[in-house]
């Protein structure tokens, strides 16, 4: 990034969980140019930049997602300049230093005082990496979008670095929501204005994803001065390879953002050479890149050439552009498909190359010497899905909150049909079934997470899979260990306690408190959890470790019968890890232990452990299936550490047991259970017993 600016980005409250809220700041003040989308409902940051630019003596950028400030009226203008002075405030600059810009819904107040509030958070996050901010940007779009590259001007090294997003509504012009320019190169406010808008008409607008234009384009630019080369106070060479720069970045933003377009599966380019004049070929271009039936054929693979041909012909004739389309050459991906009548191709060949993940149409018009390159994307299933869903499941809280609300009942008729079809087969399969579940990890702190996971425990009862809950310790648990510090350890198959006073501190909070508490939350509804310790019936039978000091037990049996019978009638055993010695004493034990030896004593068919990670990872990346004996492979390794290295060990036991398949999946994501049972690609990592089939 070029020298002299700090980026930040951080999480306001707009979206729901998401980075929101964007800042660039310069060190000095700045010369900012920019563009903006001709849309006629434009948002109301857009009205009061356009008013201001180009101008000198900017020092920062302020950014947010999620909510666009556009079609709110005078109102959304005052929201606009509250924000500048509270900015203005917290960086201690004056307001006129201040520009910002928005994206997000359109029609709803911005929430200004929540973004307000978060302010002196992004202050402190300032730093030299603009990954953050460009996240803080993004809507739609899957990843974060930054160019950069330098050049040497009068002897001195100029940065220029852009933060871009796209990824629906982008059509020209402009083309894309949000292109921020940052520079070290100083130039005067014009030059640098009109270096934006020459570079514009050969990339952002010549981008197409879907024909629609957003109410909040813009492309900001900040040049700060701050690599010392002299001011571009004139045309000349520095200008021209200032603005060759930008058109290198921007081309690259482009073909990034036609990529990562809403729903796209591959990019597009058109390349339109022959035409009577430059603007006749970027018009041509535009209407290829543009054309619903072209983009769909590239969704499909299909070499259908004469809908290119149809388009430009169609947009020719009704602009008035003097070409013949009989007359013109057509390639795809470099093999010549018509050539003033259709050629003769190899299809099979052809048809390979079209499945490349980037699609070249080449259009020679020989009509004159104008040429323009567009850029695109294929229209996709997905992008229905996307856009068809999106606003039905925005909901707007009284503080300009915008969230997901995905509830069922907002989704279109199709939609839950097939969701339903697809529930219910799976539903079925799992009647009867006994699924041991250990609760563990952030699953059991965060309030939210307890309250779905009660719900899914009930959800599979009602649909008929007998489920036995076994729970960890939970946050005041790893507390209470903490407090004894180094004299408790956790050790395979339970807890080593110093003395028996300590055993039973733990037994009050596994028993008295945790597995209370979790019972009463499954039973809000309907009453069927029933609590148990280990201790009752004798359900865990254990026995003092031989040679041990202190207080550490092993899990010797199971009673099986005491289960069945609350199984039998229809209860969901909520046990707590606690065995009984033949001293009659209580022994904290592993829960994953505990649900290991319960899925084999009862014959269960799954077995899941709920935590705080994706499921077993290998080099940082989720391993998503695993056999028994990969995964004694991986025990043998150094990848498996601490608590999963104590979970994999009882996996195994479990599988050698008769257990057919075990899941390690993540609690912090809500209804986790619900979406590994039911679906097919599962969420976490399936361990099962067999080799794979
Ligand atoms: P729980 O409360 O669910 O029993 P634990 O903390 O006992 O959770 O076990 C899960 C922890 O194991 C993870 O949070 C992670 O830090 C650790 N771990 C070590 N190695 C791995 C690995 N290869 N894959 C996943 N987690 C691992
Ligand atoms: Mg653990």
């Amino acid at each position: 990034m070029p020298k002299g600016f700090r980026f930040a980005g951080v999480h306001s409250g707009v979206k729901a969980f998401r980075k929101d809220l964007a800042l660039i700041l310069s060190d000095v003040p700045a010369t900012a140019a920019g563009c903006f989308t001709r849309n006629l409902a434009r948002a109301a940051p857009i009205l009061e930049l356009e008013s201001r630019l180009p101008c000198e003596g900017v020092r920062a950028l302020l950014v947010n997602a999620g909510n666009a400030n556009a079609l709110t009226g005078e109102a959304g203008r005052e929201d606009v300049r509250t924000l500048h002075a509270a900015l203005a405030g917290v960086l201690g600059i004056g307001t006129e230093a201040v520009v910002s810009a928005s994206t997000g819904i359109i029609g709803h107040r911005l929430p200004v005082e929540k973004l307000a509030n978060a302010l002196p958070l992004l202050q402190e996050a300032l730093g030299g990496s603009p990954d953050a901010a460009a996240e803080a940007i993004m809507t739609t779009d899957t990843r974060r979008k930054i160019v950069s590259t330098t050049l040497r001007l009068d002897g001195h090294e100029v940065t220029v670095g852009i933060l871009g997003k796209g990824s629906g509504m982008v059509h020209p012009a402009l083309a894309t929501v949000l292109g921020l320019v940052v520079t070290d190169a100083a130039i005067s406010p014009d030059l640098l204005a009109a270096a934006l808008r020459e570079v514009m008409a050969d990339t952002f607008n010549l981008l197409t994803v879907d024909g629609e234009m957003s109410t909040n384009d813009a492309v900001i630019a900040l040049a700060n001065g701050c690599s010392g080369a002299p001011r571009i106070a004139s045309g000349g060479a520095a200008l021209t390879a200032f603005t060759e720069a930008l058109r290198d970045l921007f081309t690259r933003l482009s073909r990034d953002i036609a990529s990562d377009g809403e729903g796209a599966t591959k990019r597009l380019e058109v390349e339109v050479i022959g035409a009577p004049s430059t603007q006749d070929a970027r018009e041509l271009a535009r209407a290829v890149a543009g054309s619903t039936l072209v983009k769909t054929a590239i969704f499909g693979a299909d070499p259908n050439w004469g809908r290119v041909l149809a388009t430009v012909g169609a947009r020719a004739g009704m602009q008035g552009i003097a070409i013949d389309p009989h007359r013109s050459r057509v390639s795809l991906q470099g093999i010549a498909v018509y050539d003033g009548r259709p050629t003769d191709v190899d299809l099979t060949e052809l048809k390979a190359r079209m499945r490349a993940p980037e699609i070249l149409i080449e259009l020679d018009l020989r009509a004159g010497e104008g040429r323009a390159r567009s850029f695109g994307c294929d229209l996709t299933y997905d992008y229905v899905k996307i856009n068809a869903d999106y606003s039905a499941v925005l909901v707007a809280s009284a503080d300009g909150k915008v969230a997901r609300d995905d509830r069922l009942a907002n989704y279109s008729p199709g939609f839950k049909t097939n969701l339903l079809v697809g529930a219910l087969q799976y539903i079925s399969r799992f009647s009867g079934q006994l699924c041991v579940v250990k609760y563990g990890g952030a699953a059991m702190i965060k309030p939210s997470l307890k309250e779905s996971f009660c719900r899914d425990i009930e959800l599979l009862r009602r649909v008929g899979l007998r489920p036995i809950v076994v729970h960890g310790g939970g946050e005041e648990m790893r507390r209470a260990v903490e407090k004894l510090g180094g004299v408790t350890k956790v050790v395979e198959g339970g807890l080593h306690l110093p003395g028996l006073e300590d055993a039973r501190a733990m037994e009050t909070i596994l028993t008295g408190s945790v597995n209370t508490e979790l019972v009463s939350l499954i039973n809000r509804e309907e009453h069927h959890a029933v609590g148990v310790s280990g201790k009752d019936g004798g359900l865990l039978r254990a026995r003092r470790r031989p040679g041990s000091e202190g207080h550490v037990g092993d899990l010797v049996s199971v009673n099986v019968a005491f289960l069945k019978m609350l199984l039998d009638q229809g209860y969901v055993p909520v046990i707590s890890p606690v065995g009984i010695g033949e001293d009659g004493h209580g022994y904290p034990l592993s829960g994953d232990a505990v649900a290991a030896r319960i899925a084999v004593a009862l014959g269960a068919n799954k077995l899941v452990y709920l935590t705080d990670v994706v499921g077993i990872l290998q080099d940082e990346r989720l391993v998503s299936e695993l056999t028994a004996s990969e995964l004694t492979t991986m025990l043998e390794g150094e990848g498996l550490r601490g608590g999963m290295r104590a979970k994999a060990l009882t996996v195994l036991e479990a599988l050698e047991g008769g257990v057919t398949k075990a899941h390690i999946i993540d609690g912090r994501v809500p209804h986790s259970l619900i979406a590994e049972l039911f679906t097919d690609k599962g969420v976490g990592t399936l361990i099962t017993r067999a080799a794979r089939t």
